[in-house]
């Protein structure tokens, strides 16, 4: 899908400029070979959302709605390379070219919008706790105040902690959610915060189970985006029309079920597609 541009020398010394079809990511397989790719950022530690597994599969709802993405733009699933985007990294990707497109529980925000553009919103999750389950000290925002909370870089939900939630909160945040679980699990913090979507996940993997639940507090709306390099309407409105007939065909509602089901989280209706201009 990227167009490089590239000079070669030939041996007579005259330099001709071609434009050759390449792609990045993380296969390698398609290096040179002209064929055509297209490279999707998502998250690879979020269960539900965007998991590599240890087979090197990668499943979740982000990657159901990629594929669909994809799919609507000419992309097979075989001709998609997918690169992982932590948090802080989403707009480097995209302004860098990394990716063609973020699908990575990416809410959708005027400081994001100053540096990307988005297509979507496609869901719509709300920030939550995670805690121990004989956590009691824990029931409302303010309480995190006295407590040691725990995030990831470059996300909104430790923005928001900052910022108005809970700014005396003793924060950490780091790069990805599995420090933060091992420090909840070993109570070198209290509690975990990020999108209830997210924490579900968390919650229901078999090696945590019984062990953490959710407050249920909604602290805030996270409209997930499909992030894209500014300025090119092109393909958000391409996006918006997948993301449009992806709830009209039922497929939004078959990717919810088979990724949320297991977790059993009780997620919100589909919202409307905004990101139009
Ligand atoms: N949806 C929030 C965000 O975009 C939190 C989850 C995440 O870091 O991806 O920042």
């Amino acid at each position: 899908m990227k167009l490089r541009k590239v000079s070669v020398a030939i041996a007579t010394g005259l330099t001709l400029s071609l434009t050759l079809a390449a792609c990045g990511g993380d296969s390698g397989s398609d290096s040179g070979g002209g064929k055509d790719k297209i490279t999707v950022g998502i998250k690879f530690d979020q269960p539900g959302l965007g998991l590599k597994t240890p087979e090197g599969k990668y499943t979740g709802f982000d990657v159901d709605v990629a594929t669909y993405v994809a799919k609507e733009l000419g992309y097979e699933a075989k001709d998609i390379v997918w690169k992982q985007a932590p948090s802080a990294e989403r707009e480097n990707l995209i302004r860098n070219g990394d990716v063609d497109f973020v699908a990575a529980t990416y809410t959708i925000n005027d400081k994001r919008k100053a540096e990307v553009d988005f297509a979507g919103p496609y869901f719509l999750a709300h920030q939550d706790l995670l805690v121990r389950t004989d956590e009691t000290g824990i029931t409302k925002p303010e309480d995190l105040n006295s407590k040691k909370l725990c995030s990831v870089t470059g996300s909104t939900s430790a923005q928001n902690v900052k910022e108005k939630l809970a700014p005396k909160a003793d924060l950490q945040e780091f790069g990805g959610y599995s420090e933060c679980l091992t420090g909840l699990e070993n109570k070198a913090v209290d509690a975990l915060t990020t999108d209830d979507s997210i924490l579900a996940g968390f919650a229901a993997q078999k090696e945590h189970q019984g062990k953490f639940k959710l407050a249920g507090l909604k602290m805030s709306d996270e409209p997930y985006g499909i992030g894209l390099k500014k300025g090119d309407k092109e393909l958000r409105d391409k996006i918006n029309k997948a993301l449009e007939k992806m709830q009209s065909d039922g497929s939004w509602e078959k990717f919810v079920s088979a990724n949320f089901g297991p977790a059993n989280y009780k997620n919100d209706p589909a919202p409307k597609i905004t990101e139009t201009s």
